[in-house]
């Protein structure tokens, strides 16, 4: 059988890679370029399969979550955002604490993990978001709170006139748990100078990251693709949060997030096929050998392509979500949010034994 195995990698040129991942080494540019060249992708799917099964077996975890978008204004202005509006802009909101509160109050069920993120505000002081989470914990005291992403702790810091370590440490000590990944987008800078050029740099967000995991925080990591960044953009991303892990090792999960078209000024020639999805979630899990989760997130994928990347490399199909927008505006066609025993059926449905897990990845 593994003599069949090693054959079938080897008519496809993947026989040293093949080796590579049996051994459990480390793969390379090189080889992940490689792979993106590779004319079959079932051939990626097996082996980000046989990685995945190594590290988690059959289980594909999920969490009982809920995310809160607190404001949609944002001085950024990225090309490819459909989520953000001016201040005064018609669908402009910005929530205050108690409407943050009748949020959680309209969920059935208790949320283990609570995602707050938003746009970059002109003017909510670091204050608002104490106060935020001093009264988002209180009212669930067992959510884990990952909130804001490095792109807004940078732009707190700025507003405040502070460092980013100053804001994560009162942010920390009013009860945040764990960045969420969002801002990372291409770390490539002449990709990031031609859809967010106002945006924290590469380094910027990666140092912010690193301070997270010395405060003793975990955080997530993404990477948004299919708009113009190519497959060398790609495996140059993964590189850097891979040495990112290595410096920290803070990241706890990866989340590959597909460029969705609708509402933005970026015109896309080539989208990205169901396929291509599939292959770049399995190379992010080939690559990244030192981060233990890889994302589906079925808001961005749609729920049937999650499943099918569960057979690629992932091992998380996100969680409940309740209320999600920023996708949305983006053109998801995913459902708003998904009841447990969906989850759990969507799981089955591919053969995966469902686990439920808190925000740490701890099972419950
Ligand atoms: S992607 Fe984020 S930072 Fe960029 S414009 Fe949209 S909300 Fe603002």
């Amino acid at each position: 059988m593994q003599l069949l195995q090693n054959d079938y990698f080897k008519n496809q040129d993947l026989g040293d890679i093949h080796a590579k991942v049996c051994a459990g080494k480390r793969l390379s540019f090189e080889d992940g370029m490689t792979l993106f060249d590779c004319p079959e992708p079932l051939a990626i799917g097996a082996l980000a399969n046989m990685v995945r099964t190594r590290m988690h077996g059959d289980k594909a975890f999920y969490v009982i979550n809920q995310h809160i978008n607190y404001t949609n204004i944002c001085i950024n202005g990225c090309v490819f955002c459909a989520y953000q509006r001016e201040e005064g802009q018609n669908g402009a909101f910005v929530l205050n604490k108690e409407e943050v509160l009748a949020k959680i109050d309209s969920t059935a069920l208790t949320p283990r993990e609570i995602h707050i993120v938003g746009g970059c505000h002109p003017k909510l002081p670091l204050a608002y978001f104490e106060d935020i989470l001093q009264a988002v914990k209180e009212k669930a005291p067992t959510a884990i709170l990952k909130c804001f992403t490095a792109v807004e702790i940078a732009h707190f810091a700025e507003l405040e006139e502070t460092t980013t370590k100053e804001v994560l440490a009162r942010l920390k000590a009013a009860g945040l748990d764990m960045l969420p990944g969002g801002g990372a987008e291409i770390f490539a800078p002449e990709v990031r100078k031609q859809i967010c050029p106002r945006k924290s740099t590469a380094q910027e967000w990666l140092t912010i990251h690193e301070e997270a995991h010395k405060l003793g925080m975990k955080t997530n990591g993404t990477m948004l693709f299919g708009h113009i960044e190519s497959r060398q953009h790609r495996i140059d991303h993964l590189m850097q949060l891979r040495e990112s892990q290595d410096r920290g090792g803070g990241y706890t999960c990866f989340i590959p997030l597909p460029f969705l078209t609708e509402n933005s000024q970026l015109t896309i020639e080539h989208p990205l096929t169901g396929l291509e999805k599939l292959r770049t979630i399995a190379i992010s899990r080939l690559m990244l050998d030192n981060i233990p989760h890889i994302k589906a997130y079925w808001v961005m994928l749609g729920v049937k392509q999650a499943q099918a990347a569960l057979k690629f490399g992932a091992d998380d199909f996100d969680g409940t979500v309740v209320e999600e927008k920023i996708g949305h505006e983006a053109g998801a066609t995913s459902e708003q949010g998904m009841t447990r025993s969906e989850l759990e059926a969507m799981i089955r449905g591919c053969g995966c034994t469902p686990v439920e897990r808190d925000g740490f990845f701890n099972e419950v």
